[in-house]
């Protein structure tokens, strides 16, 4: 499918394209830079593909570059590998948020380039080039957030990289940035953020519940714990990059639950189970999507 794609950052997402793209044969090389030299040393352990010490060499003679840094790094990789991109390229990114990469990689992205956004939505709380595995987009949503370039070629990069990601086992979708964006705070950023903030307080309690919060975590506290192990430096990139749009769902999601502690001072227990009733269809909703098992307890013995 392509000559030479370039990986740069090798982390979970990254690591796991490179294993799949090589798993399936779509390219005759990939080229992998990480700025951090620990994580290329261990890329060549894992034999992860041609581990380049300089951005250039990575990306010099790509025809696909994914640029698979945290968010808040994404337009430092642009600039560093601008100078090297070859003409026609098509360049593409997978960061968790989408109009602020927009605008930093557009700072620097060459003329002759054809860039085409993108986020897979997968993932697992892991990070590093030994989280990555080549079946994590399987079944899972790719979004294209493509732009308004009437170049000749441009279509054609849009439907190459939407065979790409098919090719790696993603069902695509194409969406405006700006919905991509508001639409990922809901599903998301904001559950992140509320899984983050339940396990910080929790900690902060430890002096009063002395470990028990720990020893009783299977009450559904450790679900929280699991989200809330994800890379911070992701996170915190995602939260400064999408902020318009998490303040906004923030902001309601205040509001109802200001309403629901009303209902629990009256003792308004229509209010609390209807709102509880709602939210158990939606997760019926989310299994016959396909999105879950329906498995009792996520399939876990205890
Ligand atoms: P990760 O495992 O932390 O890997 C990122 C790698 O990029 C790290 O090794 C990092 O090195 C390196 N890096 C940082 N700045 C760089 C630069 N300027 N040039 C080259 N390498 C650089 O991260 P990840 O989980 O794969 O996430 C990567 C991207 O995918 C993010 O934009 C994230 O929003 C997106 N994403 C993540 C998930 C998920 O579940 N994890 C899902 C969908 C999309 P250092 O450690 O030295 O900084």
């Amino acid at each position: 499918m392509f000559q030479r794609i370039a990986i740069l950052g090798i982390g979970l997402i990254g690591g796991s394209i490179a294993r799949a793209a090589r798993a399936l044969g779509l390219a005759q090389t990939i080229a992998l830079y990480d700025a951090d030299a620990s994580v290329r040393g261990r890329c060549r352990e894992l034999e992860l593909g041609e581990i380049c010490d300089k951005i250039e060499a990575a990306v010099s003679g790509a025809d696909l570059i994914v640029l698979a840094v945290p968010v808040g790094a994404m337009g430092a990789a642009m600039q560093a590998a601008a100078p090297a991109i070859a003409e026609g390229a098509i360049v593409t990114d997978v960061g968790s948020v989408k109009g602020a990469v927009i605008d930093a990689v557009a700072a620097s992205l060459p003329a002759h380039a054809l860039f085409v956004p993108g986020h897979p939505l997968a993932g697992t709380e892991h990070s590093g080039p030994d989280a990555g595995f080549a079946t994590l987009f399987k079944g899972r949503w790719h979004i294209l957030t493509p732009l308004e370039d009437a170049r000749p070629g441009y279509a054609a990069a849009i439907d190459k990289l939407e065979g790409f990601w098919r090719a790696l086992g993603a069902n695509v979708e194409r969406m405006d940035p700006a919905r991509h964006d508001v639409v990922l705070a809901v599903v998301s950023h904001l559950p992140h953020l509320i899984a983050f903030n339940i396990v910080a307080m929790a900690e902060d309690l430890e002096s009063v519940t002395e470990s028990e919060v720990v020893k009783y975590s299977a009450s559904g506290f450790r679900d929280f714990t699991r989200i809330a192990a994800s890379d911070p430096t992701m996170w915190r990139d995602v939260f400064l990059n999408n902020r318009d749009a998490v303040l906004e769902v923030l902001g309601r999601f205040s509001e109802d639950l200001a309403a629901l502690q009303r209902a629990i001072r009256w003792g308004d227990g229509e209010t609390l189970y209807d709102l509880f009733d709602r939210a158990r269809r939606m997760r019926r909703e989310v299994i016959e999507a396909g999105q879950d098992t329906p498995a009792p307890n996520w399939g876990r013995e205890n």
